[in-house]
């Protein structure tokens, strides 16, 4: 774990259950929630339970599941912020499963 990993970082007191979140679905390494400031019908955040360990195809397989569950036929989008130019505000990596409504490319 890093330095900031448990009780400095949002995302592991959302997965040790100690801030509420709306929680979607999880697996055995990744939990999903519904992000707090939704850009989208649909915006849900994927994140290994775990701070620094994560499976990537685990969080791909349970976005899709989730995606299908939401009924995003017309499309979906994953995105991960990685750093400042990013935007990226919480630093324990997540994916950002956002649809339900056409979206522009490039992003902004
Ligand atoms: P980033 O900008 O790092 O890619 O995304 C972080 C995301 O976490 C933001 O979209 C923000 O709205 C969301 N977020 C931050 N704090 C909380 C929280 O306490 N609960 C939930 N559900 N989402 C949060
Ligand atoms: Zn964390």
């Amino acid at each position: 774990m890093s330095e900031d990993a448990g009780r400095d970082c949002v995302f592991c007191r959302i997965a040790a259950g100690e801030i509420p979140a709306q929680r979607v679905a999880e697996s055995a390494q990744v939990l999903a929630f519904r992000d707090l400031n939704a850009q989208a019908p649909t915006h849900v955040l994927l994140i290994p339970k775990q701070h620094v360990v994560a499976s990537a195809g685990e969080m791909f397989e349970l976005a899709a599941a989730i995606a299908r569950d939401e009924k995003l036929d017309q499309g979906w989008r994953l995105v991960t912020n990685v750093g400042p130019h990013a935007g990226q505000t919480v630093h324990h990596l997540h994916l950002h499963l956002i649809g339900g409504r056409p979206m522009q490319w490039p992003p902004g």
